[in-house]
């Protein structure tokens, strides 16, 4: 019964981990045999630079947090899932009881705890136990895989609701990454006529084209700015989303922004960047910033059912669990063409 264990920066090991016998099922806890995990940038970040802003690999940690799997064990207290049913889980627990969560933002709590951040450990691992409030049950027609896209997915949906997407609103969004188009799928199921996404990468930006109403620009070859401005009639979009987490591309997010536009910053920005008060005040820009997500796990699950919402052109690879140090490597290498690689767990 293996685990993927980050032993400390640059090295991972796939080995036994004491940690399943450690932990203990509460009466209100479901015990979940992993499917399907996706490697997320941040867990890549981890095994290349060993932290991430101030949470620091200290011990060995198992990595992972994009998760579906099959519920094999249920508490005593447990209503609503049982054994055998297929789920996806939302890596990151608050305090039921802290001030941030009785105020409805429990992703901003400051003690929330989430899968694969330091002192915390992921979930490339044979089973966990979670919190059935955190685990979300499948639809038939909502595979594994689709199912481990819901944590990223559930980014792009927080984003575009704090944009408050109006019915026909044309949004920009920064990056073609995992993030970048999931930003762009959640913003065209939210109302967008047309969504423009950047990046410097022609393969990725084929598979945002294929998704919807996506005019794709390639920032080494074409001026994103001049472009949506030449399509808008010199509007601009009313929305503009930070996908791209690169300063150079935030310095200029007001530029394609029309008068009264909203920017959501969602990339991570390891140091402070420029931004153009003096751009933003003649537009009376509103900025937005998003930290992960609260509670849209249902949502993204409802529309990945319905059809809403397609992820399936986003999974572009998949690696047997023995193969995860491999793929962890190949994701560091920052491939050209790869959106989400997953990792399939032995069943
Ligand atoms: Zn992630």
């Amino acid at each position: 019964m293996k685990s993927l264990v980050l032993e400390e920066k640059h090295k991972l090991s796939l080995r036994d981990f004491p940690i399943e016998r450690e932990e203990a099922m509460g009466p209100r806890d479901v015990r979940v045999k992993l499917h399907t995990v996706g490697i997320c940038g941040s867990d890549v970040h981890y095994f290349t630079h060993g932290q991430i802003g101030p949470f620091k690999v200290e011990r060995p940690m198992i990595l992972g947090h994009e998760a579906s799997g099959t519920v094999i064990e249920v508490g005593s207290q447990v209503t609503a899932l049982k054994v055998g049913d297929r789920v996806c889980m939302e890596p990151g627990i608050p305090d039921p009881n802290s001030r941030a969560t009785r105020l409805g933002m429990y992703n901003i709590d400051p003690a929330v705890r989430f899968w694969a951040t330091p002192p915390v450990h992921g979930i490339l691992r044979p089973t966990v136990v979670h919190p059935e409030a955190f685990t979300f049950k499948l639809p038939d027609n909502v595979s594994f895989a689709q199912a481990a896209m819901v944590e990223p997915l559930a980014v792009g949906v927080h984003a575009a609701t704090k944009a408050q997407v109006r019915p026909g609103d044309f949004a920009f969004v920064m990056g073609a990454g995992p993030i970048g188009l999931v930003t762009a799928l959640a913003a065209l199921a939210a109302g967008c006529a047309r969504v423009f996404v950047s990046d410097i990468d022609d393969a990725k930006l084929e598979i945002a084209a294929s998704l919807g109403p996506i005019t794709p620009i390639n920032v080494t070859k074409q001026d994103a700015a001049k472009v949506i401005l030449a399509a808008t009639d010199g509007w601009g979009v009313e929305i503009v989303f930070e996908a791209a987490g690169s300063p150079k591309a935030a310095a200029t997010i007001f530029e394609p922004l029309c008068p009264g536009g909203r920017v959501v910053l969602i990339g991570g920005q390891s140091q402070p960047i420029a931004y153009d008060a003096g751009a933003a005040m003649v537009r009376e820009a509103r900025v937005e910033n998003i930290f992960r997500y609260a509670h849209v796990f249902p949502r993204c699950v409802a529309m990945l059912s319905s059809g809403a919402i397609d992820v399936k052109p986003l999974i572009t690879r998949t690696f047997a669990f023995d193969d995860s140090v491999r793929a962890f490597e190949i994701a560091a290498s920052a491939p050209k063409g790869e959106v989400k690689m997953q990792i399939a767990m032995p069943q």
